[in-house]
């Protein structure tokens, strides 16, 4: 592992015994797996690069037990790792050695579903697409939507604020979601939100725990806003000579006023993986492959997909296919939602990253990293979320080849540097966790980081929900007021800096 962790407490460590007995007591039966091997399902998440057996995996099933562990927990000084599916791809669910996995996965009824308010309450473990599943027989659909759906849960969505190809017009998980539940590393269950959006007065804490990692609270039930399925939608196929056409394409699109539905960029390494993988219908003689779906009334939808084309032809498009049928549609998506499992299938390992910039910027990105691949000697595909400025550069390797994931990893790290460099940020939707920690002084100053610490303080002043992730030092929570500085010593010199 070259991302150092909180070095664990040995305190902690040597109680073991009693800590696994004290949870048992809260979540009896099952709920406590404490033997190595099958604590094994859960020592890494979707960067598995990186593992780590827990401490113990707790699994509760009741809001109570929540709360009562996480108070045990908060009175012991023992660090706690939410985890939903495990799908993150930023190492957030990575467990501690000395820390308790609490893991929502029994959390995944469907609470109820309220057609007239258009919103749905969810327990957390309900995965993404489960929640569509739930309510797609009366024509309505949950709008954010991750490649990993199938299987992501919607409370590790809520604390990644998760993306999808669809978020460009109906917007990410903090758009949608209305309300949570949620319990503080004291064991107080709170609500935020209800039904309707901006349903809190006062301060924003809705949005300020969507995206916050786990860090803040551990989420127990979301409230959803559900949407009527759109009385059309069809994609269309436009395919480039070269990655800035199509670029230019989107600006121009964007430019123009239209919004898709969904608007995603796959370069040539990419579209060949995916139609390999599973015939999705892409050309092959293309270097930029733009899929555009535009949805709506139908005399709307016909009236945008004309627009489109021609902004299309006029960038230079030498293919264009406009889906006629919903099979066809299905099929356009289904090579960019399998775009990671195909890469999977050309190299022996591959790491994604996950940076947004400013559309402009995309030729000078992409040429950016062009020159990286070759100063790193390493492959690169491309997917993106074009219309939001959201790349998803993966990054072929092979881990068992001497340093070729240490080489990924810079690869990986100048990317996100180039993106902070042209304006852009460090993530656009897999959130920071360990992968990109030691990167958030590239984007913010030392003032910064404090002061986003004196938010996890007010939540958590022992730093014990998901330490290690998101900021690189850790700050004691005392440190963050006012003190002196006698003749430049450090303060704090035994405060862990990872
Ligand atoms: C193949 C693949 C494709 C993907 N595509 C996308 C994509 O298109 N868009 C996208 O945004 N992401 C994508 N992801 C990343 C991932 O699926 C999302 O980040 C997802 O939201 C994680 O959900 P999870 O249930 O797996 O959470 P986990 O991985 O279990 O946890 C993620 C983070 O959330 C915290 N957490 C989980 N549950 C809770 C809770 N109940 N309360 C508090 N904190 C919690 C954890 O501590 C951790 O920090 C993809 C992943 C894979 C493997």
């Amino acid at each position: 592992m070259s991302v150092a962790m909180p070095k664990p407490s040995e305190a902690v460590l040597d109680r073991r015994d009693e800590i696994v007995s004290a949870l048992q007591a809260i979540v009896p039966g099952e709920g406590v797996v404490d033997a190595t091997d099958e604590m094994r399902a859960f020592e890494t998440d979707g960067l598995t690069a990186y593992r780590q057996l827990p401490l113990v995996v707790v699994l509760p099933d009741t809001v109570d037990q929540v709360s009562r562990v996480l108070a045990y927990c908060h009175r012991n000084d023992i660090p706690v790792v939410p985890r939903g599916a495990g799908t993150s791809l930023s190492g957030g669910a990575l467990p501690l050695q000395d820390g308790v996995l609490l893991v929502l996965s029994k959390f995944n009824r469907v609470l109820e579903i309220d057609y007239d308010n258009r919103s749905a309450v969810v327990q957390p473990g309900v995965t993404n697409l489960g929640i569509t599943k739930a309510v797609e027989h009366r024509g309505f659909y949950y709008a954010p939507d991750p490649s990993s759906q199938i299987a992501c849960s919607i409370g590790g969505n809520v604390a990644e604020n998760s993306g999808g190809v669809h978020c460009l017009k109906y917007g990410l998980t903090a758009n949608n979601v209305l309300g949570i539940e949620f319990v503080t590393i004291e064991g107080e269950v709170m609500r935020l939100g209800g039904k309707h959006l901006d349903a809190e007065g006062g301060y924003d804490l809705l949005g300020l725990m969507t995206g916050s990692e786990g860090l803040l609270g551990v989420v127990t039930e979301v409230t959803v806003r559900i949407l009527q399925k759109p009385e059309t939608a069809r994609a269309v196929l436009i395919g480039f000579p070269t990655s800035e056409q199509a670029g230019e394409c989107v600006a121009e699109i964007i430019a123009k006023g239209i919004i898709p539905g969904g608007m995603e960029m796959m370069d040539r390494p990419a579209i060949h993986a995916a139609e390999d993988f599973v015939q999705a219908g892409y050309p092959r003689d293309v270097e930029a492959l733009l899929i555009v779906e535009l949805d709506g009334p139908q005399a709307e939808v016909d009236h945008l997909l004309a627009e489109v084309e021609a902004i299309g032809n006029t960038n230079g498009a030498v293919t264009c296919r406009v889906s006629q049928s919903e099979d066809e549609r299905a099929a356009f998506w289904a090579g960019r939602k399998a775009a990671f499992p195909a890469v999977g299938r050309i190299s022996p390992d591959y790491y994604c990253m996950d940076g947004t910039i400013p559309r402009k910027e995309l030729p000078k990105v992409l040429a950016g990293m062009k020159a990286l691949s070759e100063k790193y000697d390493l492959r690169v595909a491309n997917v993106f979320h074009a219309g939001d400025g959201n790349l998803h550069p993966l990054i072929l390797y092979d881990a068992n080849k001497e340093g070729e994931l240490h080489r990924a990893e810079e690869f990986g790290n100048d990317i996100l540097r180039l993106c902070v460099a042209v304006g852009g940020v460090l993530t656009g939707e897999h959130g920071v966790g360990v992968e990109k920690r030691d990167l958030m002084p590239e984007m913010f100053g030392e003032d910064d980081l404090k002061h986003q610490q004196r938010v996890k303080c007010a939540f958590d002043a022992k730093h014990l929900l998901n330490p290690g992730k998101v900021f690189p030092t850790l700050h004691r929570c005392a440190e963050l007021g006012r003190m002196h500085v006698h003749k430049g010593q450090v303060a704090f010199p035994d405060l862990p800096r990872f």
